[in-house]
């Protein structure tokens, strides 16, 4: 996820209150710190916990199961409503007489566990399930869940509004840490990846574009149903889709899908021309990271002035038209693509990990503009450093507190942690470091700590006081 410049109220509001606008170089303040973090136990005397234990959001998520696959067929009417059937497999982690799913809004007509009809209640944003026969610990499990209603819009403790959006004929979904739980029920938290199937039925004429590979278009009636397949593992925050009066730009690269949707309203040829280079990016990365990890490439541009940020929606980023005409060598897009291997393919375990993603993609986003001709990594390294009363110091990249996952320091800062351990193992570890994390988190989860762990293995050297001092100190760093 990569922040603009904002215009309106959302950009008032997030410039005043919330955002670590790095244009004015000052840091969130801070907001009221969420409860004092208790891991929940995940399941207790048979009853899943309403979260899957992440210290800084402890209500996302869900205990004691694990989710393979999620199908979803949804059908949306003109009026921005959803119609919606969810289909769940996952696996029991303990017994659990009673499990939850995230789900923000949207009535609930009927739930199936097995064979069988659930009984349902609803518990703020938790969607709690009672199967009529227990489940024990291991067993595969099948859930549907039926339901309707208008998605909403959330108003996000980081980001302003995310979530739902329906605007100048394209209705989209976006939002990180949370917006999955708007649209379908979910085990809403990357720890829990799954693969995903989702059919989206629409007027005929209308355009839809989400995650992964269209695997099918089908029309009768005066609706068209498209089927869009996710064949590696996806949080669920990455997943996504677009909808309305959009126009695609199809192409194949490296064998594989390249599909760019780029809302009708947006006008000359500045913003396909900055999206068209995503396949170009993302062989620049494949050099220093590895193999591209996923079986398509793409984009979604929408046109929604009041969008402050892009997102590294799984193998399709959403971009507003404003961040990718922006003169910035393509900075933004280089930054989303990045994130392809840090942050989709590669997930955080916990949030608090969140520089995993964002130190990445800033990194790598200094590296594509240097070979774009912009400022070197380096000028972009001593540019920040020369700061001394710049924010970025006071906040810890690894230990950034709840309300700051999306701070400056998160992304400078992280950012230039890499810089200082690629001086400090030299270009050609450093590079074999990001490979080997890429390829052996493929498709998983990752923590700070492991990193650390595969940096040390690689360079054969002791990393902890790097390591505290550019993630976790509360200081400036002597210059590496
Ligand atoms: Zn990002």
């Amino acid at each position: 996820m990569r922040r603009g410049i904002l215009s309106g109220t959302v950009a008032f509001l997030l410039a005043s209150a919330l955002a670590g606008c790095q244009a004015t170089g000052t840091d969130p303040i801070t907001l009221p710190s969420m409860p004092t973090p208790v891991a929940p136990e995940s399941v207790t005397q048979g009853i899943g916990s309403a979260g899957i234990g992440d210290p800084y959001f402890p209500t996302y998520g869900n205990g004691g199961f694990d989710v393979q696959t999620y199908d979803l067929a949804i059908k949306l009417t003109a009026d921005g409503s959803i119609e919606g059937v969810a289909t769940l497999t996952a696996k029991a982690t303990a017994a659990l007489q009673q499990f939850n799913l995230d789900l923000r809004g949207l009535k609930v007509a009927g739930v199936q566990v097995g064979a069988d009809p659930a009984t349902f209640s609803r518990d703020g944003d938790e969607l709690v399930i009672r199967p009529k026969v227990a489940l024990t610990s291991g067993s595969a499990f099948t859930t549907i869940i039926r339901y309707a209603g208008k998605p909403s819009e959330i108003s996000s403790l980081t980001l302003g509004q995310t979530g739902f959006r329906r605007i100048n004929g394209v209705e989209y979904m976006a939002g990180e840490p949370e917006s999955a739980s708007t649209w379908f029920p979910v085990n809403d938290h990357p720890s829990d990846k799954a693969k995903y199937t989702m059919s989206f039925t629409v007027p005929e004429g209308e355009e839809v574009i989400s995650n992964g590979v269209l695997a099918g278009k089908q029309s009768a009636g005066g609706w068209t149903t498209w089927k869009w397949q996710v064949g590696s593992p996806m949080a669920s925050y990455l997943s996504t889709f677009a909808v309305g009066d959009l126009r695609t730009v199809e192409s194949t690269h490296n064998g594989k899908p390249v599909r760019i949707a780029i809302a009708k309203t947006i006008t000359g040829s500045q913003v396909e021309a900055a999206v068209a280079k995503t396949p170009e990016i993302c062989d620049y990365f494949e050099q220093y990271f590895g193999a591209y990890p996923f079986e398509a490439y793409g984009a979604i541009v929408v046109d929604d002035p009041e969008l402050g940020f892009s997102l590294e929606t799984q193998t399709r980023p959403i971009y507003p038209a404003s961040m990718v005409d922006n003169g910035d060598r393509g900075g933004v897009v280089a930054h989303e693509l990045a994130h392809q291997w840090f942050g989709d393919s590669v997930s955080v375990k916990q949030w608090a990990d969140i520089w995993l993603n964002e130190g990445f993609a800033t990194y790598a986003q200094w590296m594509w503009q240097e070979h774009a001709g912009g400022p070197t990594v380096s000028g972009q390294f001593e540019s920040q450093y020369r700061n001394e009363f710049s924010p970025i110091w006071r906040t810890p990249p690894a230990a950034p507190g709840a309300s700051k996952v999306f701070s400056s320091s998160v992304y400078q800062r992280g950012g230039m942690a890499l810089h200082a351990l690629r001086l400090k193992v030299g270009d050609e570890k450093f590079f074999s470091i990001l490979r080997t994390w890429a390829a052996e988190k493929r498709d998983g989860n990752g923590t700070t700590s492991e990193f650390q762990a595969v940096a040390e293995r690689i360079s054969g050297q002791s990393l902890q006081a790097l390591f505290q001092d550019w993630l976790y100190d509360t200081d400036r760093p002597a210059h590496p």
